[in-house]
Protein backbone atom coordinates (compact mmCIF):
# COMPACT_ATOMS: atom_id res chain seq x y z
CA UNK A 1 0.00 0.00 0.00
CA UNK A 2 2.88 2.47 0.76
CA UNK A 3 4.65 1.60 -2.59
CA UNK A 4 1.51 2.25 -4.35
CA UNK A 5 0.86 5.77 -2.66
CA UNK A 6 4.35 6.51 -3.02
CA UNK A 7 4.59 5.61 -6.78
CA UNK A 8 1.69 7.73 -7.36
CA UNK A 9 3.06 10.80 -5.03
CA UNK A 10 -0.28 10.04 -3.16
CA UNK A 11 0.04 12.61 -0.52
CA UNK A 12 -2.63 10.79 2.02
CA UNK A 13 -5.39 8.26 1.94
CA UNK A 14 -7.87 7.99 5.13
CA UNK A 15 -10.04 5.04 6.14
CA UNK A 16 -13.02 5.65 8.56
CA UNK A 17 -15.45 2.85 9.35
CA UNK A 18 -18.61 2.42 11.81
CA UNK A 19 -21.07 -0.33 12.20
CA UNK A 20 -24.55 0.91 10.58
CA UNK A 21 -27.90 1.06 12.08
CA UNK A 22 -28.68 -1.99 10.29
CA UNK A 23 -25.64 -3.93 11.69
CA UNK A 24 -23.48 -3.79 8.44
CA UNK A 25 -19.84 -2.12 8.83
CA UNK A 26 -19.78 0.81 6.43
CA UNK A 27 -16.32 1.80 5.21
CA UNK A 28 -15.12 5.16 3.33
CA UNK A 29 -11.79 5.82 1.66
CA UNK A 30 -10.64 9.47 1.08
CA UNK A 31 -7.42 9.52 -0.88
CA UNK A 32 -5.80 13.19 -1.09
CA UNK A 33 -2.86 13.40 -3.67
CA UNK A 34 -1.45 16.64 -3.66
CA UNK A 35 -2.86 20.04 -1.39
CA UNK A 36 0.07 22.06 -3.13
CA UNK A 37 -2.28 24.20 -5.02
CA UNK A 38 -5.09 23.89 -2.38
CA UNK A 39 -7.17 22.05 -0.17
CA UNK A 40 -8.03 18.46 -2.51
CA UNK A 41 -11.49 18.68 -4.41
CA UNK A 42 -13.32 15.64 -5.66
CA UNK A 43 -16.57 13.57 -5.86
CA UNK A 44 -17.34 10.63 -3.76
CA UNK A 45 -18.51 7.64 -5.05
CA UNK A 46 -20.56 5.11 -3.51
CA UNK A 47 -20.51 1.56 -4.52
CA UNK A 48 -20.10 -1.58 -4.19
CA UNK A 49 -16.36 -2.72 -4.80
CA UNK A 50 -15.93 -6.79 -5.41
CA UNK A 51 -12.57 -6.54 -3.19
CA UNK A 52 -11.01 -3.49 -0.68
CA UNK A 53 -8.31 -3.32 -2.32
CA UNK A 54 -10.23 -2.00 -6.19
CA UNK A 55 -11.93 0.99 -4.02
CA UNK A 56 -8.21 2.00 -2.96
CA UNK A 57 -6.96 1.46 -6.52
CA UNK A 58 -10.37 3.54 -7.22
CA UNK A 59 -10.07 6.18 -4.85
CA UNK A 60 -6.35 6.76 -5.42
CA UNK A 61 -6.33 6.68 -9.21
CA UNK A 62 -9.20 9.23 -8.91
CA UNK A 63 -7.53 11.70 -6.49
CA UNK A 64 -4.15 11.83 -8.57
CA UNK A 65 -6.93 12.51 -11.78
CA UNK A 66 -7.99 15.21 -10.16
CA UNK A 67 -4.67 16.98 -8.88
CA UNK A 68 -4.03 16.68 -12.96
CA UNK A 69 -7.05 18.11 -13.53
CA UNK A 70 -6.85 20.69 -11.33
CA UNK A 71 -3.26 21.72 -12.30
CA UNK A 72 -4.19 22.00 -15.65
CA UNK A 73 -7.74 23.91 -15.30
CA UNK A 74 -5.83 26.99 -13.22
CA UNK A 75 -8.12 25.92 -10.28
CA UNK A 76 -6.44 26.49 -6.42
CA UNK A 77 -7.46 22.85 -5.40
CA UNK A 78 -5.55 19.94 -5.13
CA UNK A 79 -6.89 16.62 -5.96
CA UNK A 80 -8.53 14.20 -3.60
CA UNK A 81 -11.27 11.05 -4.20
CA UNK A 82 -13.30 9.54 -1.02
CA UNK A 83 -15.07 6.00 -1.91
CA UNK A 84 -18.00 4.89 0.53
CA UNK A 85 -18.06 0.67 0.36
CA UNK A 86 -21.27 -0.42 0.50
CA UNK A 87 -21.47 -3.81 2.47
CA UNK A 88 -21.66 -6.50 -0.64
CA UNK A 89 -25.04 -8.19 1.47
CA UNK A 90 -26.89 -4.92 1.71
CA UNK A 91 -28.73 -3.57 -1.42
CA UNK A 92 -28.27 -0.15 -2.46
CA UNK A 93 -32.09 0.86 -2.00
CA UNK A 94 -32.03 -0.69 1.75
CA UNK A 95 -29.05 1.89 2.76
CA UNK A 96 -30.19 4.53 5.25
CA UNK A 97 -28.86 6.91 3.35
CA UNK A 98 -29.27 9.75 6.04
CA UNK A 99 -27.11 7.62 8.67
CA UNK A 100 -24.64 6.87 5.96
CA UNK A 101 -24.34 10.56 4.60
CA UNK A 102 -24.69 11.94 8.00
CA UNK A 103 -21.59 9.85 9.03
CA UNK A 104 -19.53 10.66 5.91
CA UNK A 105 -20.17 14.59 6.59
CA UNK A 106 -18.03 13.69 9.93
CA UNK A 107 -15.71 12.15 8.40
CA UNK A 108 -14.90 15.25 5.72
CA UNK A 109 -15.37 17.50 8.79
CA UNK A 110 -12.57 15.55 10.60
CA UNK A 111 -9.82 16.51 8.17
CA UNK A 112 -10.34 20.08 8.49
CA UNK A 113 -10.50 21.41 5.05
CA UNK A 114 -7.92 19.27 3.75
CA UNK A 115 -10.65 17.44 1.49
CA UNK A 116 -13.46 19.17 0.01
CA UNK A 117 -16.17 16.70 -1.42
CA UNK A 118 -18.75 16.71 -4.06
CA UNK A 119 -21.65 14.42 -6.04
CA UNK A 120 -20.05 11.30 -7.86
CA UNK A 121 -21.21 7.88 -9.48
CA UNK A 122 -23.21 6.51 -6.99
CA UNK A 123 -24.25 9.94 -5.08
CA UNK A 124 -26.85 12.89 -5.40
CA UNK A 125 -27.42 16.21 -4.17
CA UNK A 126 -29.34 14.92 -1.60
CA UNK A 127 -26.88 12.94 0.06
CA UNK A 128 -24.88 16.32 -0.67
CA UNK A 129 -26.55 17.98 1.21
CA UNK A 130 -27.12 15.51 4.34
CA UNK A 131 -23.35 15.93 4.01
CA UNK A 132 -23.78 19.51 4.53
CA UNK A 133 -25.41 19.57 7.94
CA UNK A 134 -22.53 18.50 9.18
CA UNK A 135 -19.47 20.31 7.36
CA UNK A 136 -18.67 23.45 5.15
CA UNK A 137 -16.42 21.84 3.04
CA UNK A 138 -18.84 20.08 0.37
CA UNK A 139 -19.14 21.72 -3.57
CA UNK A 140 -21.80 19.90 -4.54
CA UNK A 141 -24.92 20.35 -2.12
CA UNK A 142 -27.91 21.92 -3.95
CA UNK A 143 -26.73 25.31 -2.87
CA UNK A 144 -23.75 25.00 -5.70
CA UNK A 145 -25.93 22.99 -8.04
CA UNK A 146 -25.48 21.18 -10.83
CA UNK A 147 -21.79 21.19 -12.69
CA UNK A 148 -23.27 19.62 -15.69
CA UNK A 149 -23.88 22.55 -18.09
CA UNK A 150 -20.47 24.39 -17.06
CA UNK A 151 -19.02 20.77 -17.85
CA UNK A 152 -20.88 20.87 -21.15
CA UNK A 153 -19.35 24.31 -22.09
CA UNK A 154 -15.85 23.03 -21.16
CA UNK A 155 -16.49 20.07 -23.55
CA UNK A 156 -17.76 22.68 -26.34
CA UNK A 157 -14.64 24.86 -26.04
CA UNK A 158 -12.18 21.85 -26.02
CA UNK A 159 -14.27 20.45 -29.34
CA UNK A 160 -13.98 23.68 -30.91
CA UNK A 161 -9.56 23.79 -29.72
CA UNK A 162 -9.59 20.00 -31.50
CA UNK A 163 -11.14 21.59 -34.67
CA UNK A 164 -9.00 24.18 -35.08
CA UNK A 165 -5.71 21.69 -34.68
CA UNK A 166 -7.42 19.21 -36.92
CA UNK A 167 -8.75 21.31 -39.60
CA UNK A 168 -7.80 24.69 -38.92
CA UNK A 169 -11.41 26.01 -38.45
CA UNK A 170 -13.12 25.64 -35.11
CA UNK A 171 -16.37 25.87 -37.43
CA UNK A 172 -19.20 23.65 -36.20
CA UNK A 173 -20.88 23.58 -38.77
CA UNK A 174 -20.62 21.10 -41.60
CA UNK A 175 -18.86 18.64 -39.30
CA UNK A 176 -20.06 15.50 -38.38
CA UNK A 177 -20.02 14.59 -34.53
CA UNK A 178 -21.01 11.23 -32.90
CA UNK A 179 -22.46 11.57 -29.24
CA UNK A 180 -22.49 8.83 -26.98
CA UNK A 181 -24.71 9.28 -23.93
CA UNK A 182 -27.53 11.54 -23.86
CA UNK A 183 -26.79 12.03 -20.03
CA UNK A 184 -26.66 15.75 -18.42
CA UNK A 185 -23.56 16.15 -19.99
CA UNK A 186 -23.87 14.66 -23.24
CA UNK A 187 -27.28 16.08 -24.15
CA UNK A 188 -26.50 19.51 -23.25
CA UNK A 189 -23.46 19.67 -25.72
CA UNK A 190 -25.50 17.46 -28.58
CA UNK A 191 -28.07 20.47 -28.48
CA UNK A 192 -25.35 22.99 -29.10
CA UNK A 193 -23.22 20.90 -31.65
CA UNK A 194 -26.84 20.79 -33.55
CA UNK A 195 -27.62 24.61 -32.66
CA UNK A 196 -24.47 25.37 -34.11
CA UNK A 197 -24.94 23.57 -37.40
CA UNK A 198 -23.59 20.39 -37.27
CA UNK A 199 -24.54 16.93 -38.29
CA UNK A 200 -25.23 14.70 -34.80
CA UNK A 201 -25.44 10.97 -34.42
CA UNK A 202 -26.46 10.35 -30.67
CA UNK A 203 -27.01 6.88 -29.26
CA UNK A 204 -28.29 6.13 -25.75
CA UNK A 205 -29.68 2.92 -24.00
CA UNK A 206 -32.64 5.19 -22.94
CA UNK A 207 -35.46 5.20 -25.91
CA UNK A 208 -36.72 7.94 -24.19
CA UNK A 209 -33.89 10.26 -24.60
CA UNK A 210 -32.89 8.97 -28.11
CA UNK A 211 -36.81 9.95 -29.29
CA UNK A 212 -36.00 13.72 -28.24
CA UNK A 213 -33.04 14.01 -29.84
CA UNK A 214 -34.59 12.24 -33.05
CA UNK A 215 -37.69 15.26 -32.85
CA UNK A 216 -34.66 18.06 -32.95
CA UNK A 217 -33.11 16.30 -35.70
CA UNK A 218 -30.62 14.42 -34.86
CA UNK A 219 -29.88 10.69 -35.92
CA UNK A 220 -29.86 7.58 -33.78
CA UNK A 221 -27.59 5.13 -33.83
CA UNK A 222 -27.50 1.53 -31.89
CA UNK A 223 -25.38 1.71 -28.85
CA UNK A 224 -22.82 -0.90 -30.17
CA UNK A 225 -22.46 1.27 -33.12
CA UNK A 226 -22.14 4.65 -31.78
CA UNK A 227 -18.48 4.50 -31.46
CA UNK A 228 -18.06 3.31 -34.60
CA UNK A 229 -19.96 5.41 -36.42
CA UNK A 230 -17.77 7.40 -39.69
CA UNK A 231 -17.42 11.34 -38.51
CA UNK A 232 -15.26 14.14 -37.71
CA UNK A 233 -15.75 14.16 -33.90
CA UNK A 234 -16.20 11.38 -31.62
CA UNK A 235 -18.06 12.84 -28.40
CA UNK A 236 -17.70 10.19 -25.55
CA UNK A 237 -20.26 11.56 -22.91
CA UNK A 238 -21.48 7.98 -20.63
CA UNK A 239 -18.47 5.55 -19.35
CA UNK A 240 -15.19 5.26 -18.83
CA UNK A 241 -12.58 2.71 -20.72
CA UNK A 242 -14.30 2.82 -23.69
CA UNK A 243 -11.47 3.31 -26.13
CA UNK A 244 -9.43 -0.14 -25.95
CA UNK A 245 -8.17 -2.53 -27.60
CA UNK A 246 -10.67 -4.49 -29.50
CA UNK A 247 -12.23 -1.15 -30.53
CA UNK A 248 -9.39 1.23 -31.57
CA UNK A 249 -8.48 -0.28 -35.00
CA UNK A 250 -12.44 0.12 -36.05
CA UNK A 251 -12.40 3.64 -35.21
CA UNK A 252 -14.04 6.22 -38.06
CA UNK A 253 -13.50 9.43 -36.43
CA UNK A 254 -10.61 12.11 -36.65
CA UNK A 255 -11.01 13.61 -33.29
CA UNK A 256 -12.07 12.11 -29.66
CA UNK A 257 -13.36 14.67 -27.47
CA UNK A 258 -15.75 14.41 -24.58
CA UNK A 259 -16.78 15.03 -21.32
CA UNK A 260 -15.92 11.03 -20.16
CA UNK A 261 -13.86 10.35 -17.28
CA UNK A 262 -10.90 7.71 -18.25
CA UNK A 263 -11.86 7.21 -21.53
CA UNK A 264 -8.81 5.26 -22.66
CA UNK A 265 -8.45 1.99 -21.43
CA UNK A 266 -5.12 2.11 -21.03
CA UNK A 267 -1.91 4.01 -22.33
CA UNK A 268 -1.27 1.77 -25.02
CA UNK A 269 -4.48 2.87 -26.59
CA UNK A 270 -3.01 6.33 -26.37
CA UNK A 271 0.13 5.77 -28.68
CA UNK A 272 -2.36 3.76 -31.22
CA UNK A 273 -4.32 6.54 -31.27
CA UNK A 274 -1.68 8.52 -32.43
CA UNK A 275 -0.62 6.16 -34.80
CA UNK A 276 -3.68 6.10 -36.34
CA UNK A 277 -3.98 10.09 -36.49
CA UNK A 278 -6.81 10.39 -34.44
CA UNK A 279 -6.51 13.43 -32.44
CA UNK A 280 -7.48 12.74 -28.39
CA UNK A 281 -8.00 15.44 -26.04
CA UNK A 282 -7.55 14.31 -22.60
CA UNK A 283 -10.38 13.80 -20.67
CA UNK A 284 -9.11 15.78 -17.86
CA UNK A 285 -8.74 18.94 -19.57
CA UNK A 286 -12.03 18.86 -21.35
CA UNK A 287 -14.45 17.97 -18.83
CA UNK A 288 -12.82 20.14 -16.05
CA UNK A 289 -15.99 23.05 -16.44
CA UNK A 290 -17.30 21.06 -13.79
CA UNK A 291 -14.53 21.23 -11.66
CA UNK A 292 -14.27 25.16 -11.96
CA UNK A 293 -17.78 25.56 -11.52
CA UNK A 294 -17.50 23.75 -7.90
CA UNK A 295 -14.02 25.45 -7.12
CA UNK A 296 -15.14 28.90 -7.61
CA UNK A 297 -18.79 28.51 -6.11
CA UNK A 298 -17.11 26.56 -3.07
CA UNK A 299 -14.23 29.37 -2.49
CA UNK A 300 -17.26 31.79 -3.01
CA UNK A 301 -19.14 30.62 -0.57
CA UNK A 302 -16.51 30.12 2.03
CA UNK A 303 -14.82 33.84 1.26
CA UNK A 304 -14.39 34.21 5.30
CA UNK A 305 -12.90 31.11 6.07
CA UNK A 306 -10.72 31.58 3.28
CA UNK A 307 -10.04 35.11 3.66
CA UNK A 308 -10.77 36.11 0.44
CA UNK A 309 -13.24 38.76 -1.31
CA UNK A 310 -17.12 37.71 -1.86
CA UNK A 311 -17.73 38.45 -5.55
CA UNK A 312 -21.42 38.98 -6.95
CA UNK A 313 -22.68 36.28 -9.12
CA UNK A 314 -22.44 38.03 -12.13
CA UNK A 315 -18.51 38.36 -10.98
CA UNK A 316 -18.59 34.60 -10.39
CA UNK A 317 -20.05 33.83 -13.71
CA UNK A 318 -17.43 36.03 -15.65
CA UNK A 319 -14.72 33.83 -13.68
CA UNK A 320 -16.06 30.50 -14.71
CA UNK A 321 -16.70 31.53 -17.93
CA UNK A 322 -12.67 32.86 -18.45
CA UNK A 323 -11.61 29.71 -16.51
CA UNK A 324 -13.28 27.41 -19.09
CA UNK A 325 -12.99 29.77 -22.00
CA UNK A 326 -8.82 28.37 -21.33
CA UNK A 327 -9.02 25.25 -21.75
CA UNK A 328 -9.18 25.94 -25.70
CA UNK A 329 -5.29 27.30 -25.38
CA UNK A 330 -4.25 24.71 -22.91
CA UNK A 331 -5.68 21.85 -25.24
CA UNK A 332 -3.76 23.45 -28.07
CA UNK A 333 -0.44 23.82 -26.41
CA UNK A 334 -0.62 20.56 -26.04
CA UNK A 335 -1.36 19.30 -29.07
CA UNK A 336 1.23 21.58 -30.36
CA UNK A 337 3.95 20.00 -27.68
CA UNK A 338 2.77 16.79 -28.27
CA UNK A 339 3.14 17.23 -32.10
CA UNK A 340 6.43 18.55 -32.38
CA UNK A 341 7.72 15.80 -29.56
CA UNK A 342 6.13 13.02 -31.74
CA UNK A 343 4.77 12.24 -28.47
CA UNK A 344 1.13 11.19 -27.43
CA UNK A 345 -1.15 13.88 -26.51
CA UNK A 346 -2.30 12.09 -23.18
CA UNK A 347 1.83 11.65 -22.38
CA UNK A 348 1.91 15.56 -23.04
CA UNK A 349 -0.78 15.99 -20.51
CA UNK A 350 -0.02 14.25 -17.71
CA UNK A 351 4.19 15.47 -17.65
CA UNK A 352 2.95 19.16 -18.23
CA UNK A 353 0.13 18.39 -14.85
CA UNK A 354 3.15 16.70 -13.01
CA UNK A 355 5.59 19.93 -14.08
CA UNK A 356 2.90 22.31 -12.52
CA UNK A 357 2.22 20.13 -9.43
CA UNK A 358 6.14 19.64 -8.91
CA UNK A 359 6.80 23.66 -9.21
CA UNK A 360 3.67 24.39 -6.63
CA UNK A 361 2.18 27.00 -8.46
CA UNK A 362 0.38 29.37 -5.86
CA UNK A 363 2.41 27.80 -2.76
CA UNK A 364 1.03 30.89 -0.43
CA UNK A 365 -2.70 28.96 -0.79
CA UNK A 366 -0.94 25.91 0.91
CA UNK A 367 1.41 27.89 3.42
CA UNK A 368 -2.05 29.73 4.39
CA UNK A 369 -3.80 26.82 4.70
CA UNK A 370 -1.24 25.39 6.80
CA UNK A 371 -0.61 28.45 8.50
CA UNK A 372 -4.54 28.39 9.90
CA UNK A 373 -3.85 24.40 10.46
CA UNK A 374 -6.53 23.63 7.61
CA UNK A 375 -3.98 20.97 6.35
CA UNK A 376 -2.34 18.65 8.07
CA UNK A 377 -0.32 15.77 6.14
CA UNK A 378 -1.56 12.04 7.41
CA UNK A 379 0.99 10.25 5.99
P1 LIG B 1 -25.22 10.75 -16.75
O1 LIG B 1 -25.30 9.55 -15.87
O2 LIG B 1 -26.20 11.86 -16.57
O3 LIG B 1 -25.31 10.31 -18.29
C1 LIG B 1 -24.73 9.17 -18.81
C2 LIG B 1 -25.61 8.74 -19.98
O4 LIG B 1 -24.93 7.70 -20.66
C3 LIG B 1 -26.97 8.21 -19.56
O5 LIG B 1 -27.98 8.83 -20.32
C4 LIG B 1 -26.88 6.72 -19.87
O6 LIG B 1 -28.14 6.17 -20.23
C5 LIG B 1 -25.91 6.73 -21.02
N1 LIG B 1 -25.24 5.46 -21.28
C6 LIG B 1 -24.90 4.48 -20.42
N2 LIG B 1 -24.32 3.47 -21.08
C7 LIG B 1 -24.26 3.83 -22.38
C8 LIG B 1 -23.77 3.21 -23.55
N3 LIG B 1 -23.20 2.01 -23.53
N4 LIG B 1 -23.88 3.87 -24.73
C9 LIG B 1 -24.45 5.08 -24.79
N5 LIG B 1 -24.94 5.72 -23.69
C10 LIG B 1 -24.84 5.10 -22.51
O7 LIG B 1 -23.72 11.28 -16.63
P2 LIG B 1 -23.18 12.74 -16.95
O8 LIG B 1 -23.23 13.56 -15.73
O9 LIG B 1 -23.78 13.22 -18.21
O10 LIG B 1 -21.63 12.41 -17.22
C11 LIG B 1 -21.24 11.75 -18.41
C12 LIG B 1 -19.76 11.41 -18.31
O11 LIG B 1 -19.00 12.60 -18.10
C13 LIG B 1 -19.42 10.48 -17.14
O12 LIG B 1 -18.35 9.65 -17.51
C14 LIG B 1 -18.96 11.43 -16.05
O13 LIG B 1 -18.06 10.81 -15.15
C15 LIG B 1 -18.25 12.49 -16.89
N6 LIG B 1 -18.20 13.80 -16.23
C16 LIG B 1 -19.36 14.41 -15.87
C17 LIG B 1 -19.31 15.66 -15.24
C18 LIG B 1 -20.56 16.41 -14.85
O14 LIG B 1 -20.49 17.61 -14.55
N7 LIG B 1 -21.71 15.76 -14.85
C19 LIG B 1 -18.05 16.28 -14.99
C20 LIG B 1 -16.89 15.61 -15.40
C21 LIG B 1 -16.98 14.36 -16.02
Amino acid sequence: MFKRMQSMQMQAVHCFQIMGPDQHEYRAIIAIHHTHLGPALGGCRCLHYAHEQLAFDDAMRLAQGMSYKAALANVQQGGGKAVILLPNNVDVDDVDRNFLFTWFGQCVEQLNGQYITAMDVGTQVGDMDVIASQTQHVASASNIGDPAQATANGVMVGIKAALKFHFNSSEVKGKSFAVQGLGHVGWRVAKQLLNLGGEVFVADPEEEKNWQAQTLGMTVVAVDEILTQPCDVLVPCALGGVIHDDIVDQLQCKIIAGSANNQLANDDVALKLTQLNILYAPDYIINAGGLIFASVNYRNNNYESLNIDHQSAAEIDELIKQKIDSIYQTLIEIFQQARQNNQDVNYVANEVARTRLDENIEPSVQLKAQAKGDINYAA
